[in-house]
């Protein structure tokens, strides 16, 4: 479960909103008949995250996920599916590329507007092993959504 004492070590990232995210998740539980799901892992942390979409016609119409992890992996899920829930597939993958980008310490990330709240987990880029729970629900979503029900792992 959410453990809210993460958040001790790592003052820069305490984000109002993210702490908010972890302890009310949004579009958490399953999803009804999706058209794709996938599980991800980060054996560093112990995250686990079940993500399910439903696409219609090359858009996300729905998304949700279930998952048991740190609170920056939790929050990171709940903002994550908040941001690209009812946009075009094609959207949400971009989507990814800048989380990631914007996480492993891309400066450019910090002045993109797409990624509107997302930008508070920049600071996790000076915690490398944190990196991988705020981006474990992304790289799942994408599994989720390229249709592949493979599982997902950091490592
Ligand atoms: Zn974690």
């Amino acid at each position: 479960m959410s453990d809210f004492s993460d958040f001790g070590d790592l003052a820069d990232i305490y984000q109002e909103v993210v702490v908010d995210h972890s302890r009310s998740p949004r579009n958490a539980g399953a999803l009804e008949g999706p058209t794709g799901q996938s599980e991800g892992f980060n054996p560093l942390c112990g995250d686990r995250v079940k993500v399910f979409v439903a696409c219609l016609d090359g858009r996300l119409e729905d998304v949700r996920f279930e998952g048991n992890g740190c609170a920056i992996c939790t929050a990171s899920a709940s903002m994550m599916t908040e941001h690209v829930k009812g946009k075009p597939v094609a959207d949400v993958l971009d989507a990814f590329h800048r989380f990631h980008e914007m996480v492993a310490g891309a400066e450019t990330a910090l002045d993109d507007e797409m990624l509107d709240k997302l930008i508070v987990f920049a600071g996790v880029r000076r915690f490398p092993a944190r990196v991988k729970c705020a981006t474990l629900p992304w790289h799942t979503l994408k599994s989720a959504v390229e249709g592949s029900d493979a599982s997902v792992t950091t490592e």
